[in-house]
C-alpha cells in the first residue's frame, strides 16, 4: 500500500554536496564492471533525496563512494564529490587519507546496509555510544554524553533506560537498527547516508522505523539520502528521488514527478511494480526481463532490450540526460513522443 505524503516541497537550492562525472568501477575475474557511469547530481541543504533501482544498478556503489569508502576490488575511476560545509568546499577525493575518517564523521555519516550486526555484540550499548563520542572528542564530560545520547534515544523512539544497559543480542532486529541510526547521528552530521534501513526487517518493524526516519526528518532537518528499492518508504520521505538503471541516472526529479509523471520508461514500468492504495486484488507488473549484466552491457540505451518504445536509434546510441525543467531530468531518446501517465493512488 503506497501513499503519496510529500509533494517534492523543496524550496531551499542550496547544494550541501555536488556530484560531477563520477566514475566507478570494479575489477572482476569477468572484467571491469562499471557500476557508476558518469554521475553528476546535486544534493541540496536540508532534503530527502532518494536513489532508487533494481538491484545491481549501482546504487549502494554511489552511496559509499559519497564517503570515499569504496571497497577494493572497486576504485573511483574518474570525477569529483564536493562537499559544501562550512562555507568550505571540500572533494573528498582529494583530501589526505589521515583526514578523511575526521571529515566523515563530523560532516556524513552512513548507516549501512548491514546495520544490523554491526554493533559490537560484547559492549553493551551505552559503552558504544560513549566510546564514539569520547574518540571524536576529548574535552566532553560524560555527563554530557549521557544526555546527548538520552535525546538521541528518544528521537529514534526507544526507552533509554533499558537500552543503554542492555548487549545488542538482548534488543530486536529493529531497536537495533534504531541505535545504529541514533549512533550515526552522535556526532551531528550535517549528511546522513542510509543504504537500504528497512530491508532486513519484517513489515511492522518497518512501519515503525518508518516513523522514526519521519520524526528525524521533521526534528533535525538533516540532509538524508536514501538509497533503496523500497519505493514506499519514497512515497513517504522523499523531496526528490533519483533514479539509476545500469550505472547511470536515468531519471531525477521530484517526488510528484518521478510517482505520477514519469518520463523515462525505466521508471515508469518501476513505477507500475508499486501497488495501489485503492486496491487491494490490484495486478501488480513486474518489469519484464532481467536487469543487464553490468560486466557486459548492451550498446545504445542500456534498458533497450527491456523497453517496448524502442526503436532502432535506442540499440545504437545510449542517450544523453536532458533537463526537461530545471527540476526534472531524464535520459531516453523518446521523451518527447512518449505519453507516460501513472495512475494518482
Ligand atoms: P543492491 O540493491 O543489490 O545492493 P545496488 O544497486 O546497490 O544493488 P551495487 O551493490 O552498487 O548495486 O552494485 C553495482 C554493480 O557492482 C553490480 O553489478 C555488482 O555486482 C558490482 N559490485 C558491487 N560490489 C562489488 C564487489 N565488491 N566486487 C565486484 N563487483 C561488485
Ligand atoms: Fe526505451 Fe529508447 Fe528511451 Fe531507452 S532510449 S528508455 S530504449 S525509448
Amino acid at each position: 500500500m503506497i501513499e503519496l505524503e510529500t509533494k517534492g516541497t523543496l524550496t531551499v537550492n542550496e547544494p550541501v554536496i555536488s556530484i560531477d562525472n563520477l566514475t566507478v568501477e570494479y575489477v572482476s575475474p569477468r572484467g571491469v564492471i562499471k557500476a557508476v557511469r558518469g554521475v553528476s547530481l546535486k544534493v541540496y541543504r536540508g532534503e530527502t533525496l532518494f536513489i532508487v533501482g533494481e538491484s545491481g544498478s549501482g546504487k549502494s556503489t554511489l552511496g559509499l563512494a559519497m564517503l570515499n569508502i569504496v571497497p577494493r576490488p572497486g576504485r573511483i575511476a574518474g570525477g569529483s564529490i564536493t562537499y559544501h560545509i562550512d562555507g568550505r568546499n571540500v572533494n573528498i577525493l582529494d583530501l589526505p587519507l589521515e583526514d578523511q575518517r575526521a571529515f566523515r564523521w563530523k560532516n556524513v555519516a552512513m548507516v549501512f546496509q548491514s546495520a544490523l550486526n554491526s554493533l559490537n555484540p560484547v559492549l553493551r550499548i551505552w559503552d558504544q555510544m560513549y566510546d564514539t563520542i569520547e574518540s571524536h572528542d576529548k574535552h566532553i564530560s560524560r555527563e554530557e554524553v549521557y544526555e546527548k545520547v538520552r535525546r538521541l534515544l528518544y528521537l529514534v523512539r526507544l526507552d533509554p533506560d533499558r537500552v543503554l544497559k542492555a548487549y545488542p543480542h538482548q534488543l530486536s532486529g529493529g531497536m537495533r537498527q534504531r541505535v545504529m541510526i541514533a549512533l550515526a547521528l552522535l556526532l551531528d552530521p550535517k549528511v546522513l547516508i542510509l543504504d537500504e534501513p528497512t530491508t532486513a526487517l519484517d513489515l511492522l518493524t518497518q512501519k515503525s522505523i518508518m516513523e522514526v526516519l519521519k520524526n528525524i526528518k521533521k526534528e533535525l532537518g538533516l540532509t538524508m539520502i536514501f538509497i533503496t528499492h523500497d519505493l514506499s518508504l519514497a512515497a513517504e520521505l522523499a523531496d526528490r528521488v533519483a533514479v539509476m538503471y545500469a550505472g547511470k541516472l536515468v531519471e531525477l526529479g521530484d517526488v510528484y514527478d518521478i510517482f505520477y509523471r514519469p518520463r523515462h520508461p525505466y521508471t515508469f514500468a518501476l513505477m507500475k511494480t508499486v501497488p495501489k492504495l485503492t486496491s487491494i486484488d490490484e495486478e501488480l507488473y513486474p518489469i519484464p526481463g532481467s536487469p543487464p549484466d553490468m560486466a557486459n552491457l548492451p550498446p545504445g540505451c542500456k534498458f533497450h532490450p527491456r523497453c517496448p518504445y524502442a526503436t532502432r536509434a535506442c540499440s545504437d546510441v545510449e542517450p544523453s540526460e536532458e533537463w526537461l525543467t530545471p527540476s526534472h531530468l531524464v535520459a531516453c531518446h523518446r521523451h518527447r513522443d512518449l505519453s507516460l501517465r501513472v495512475e494518482a493512488r
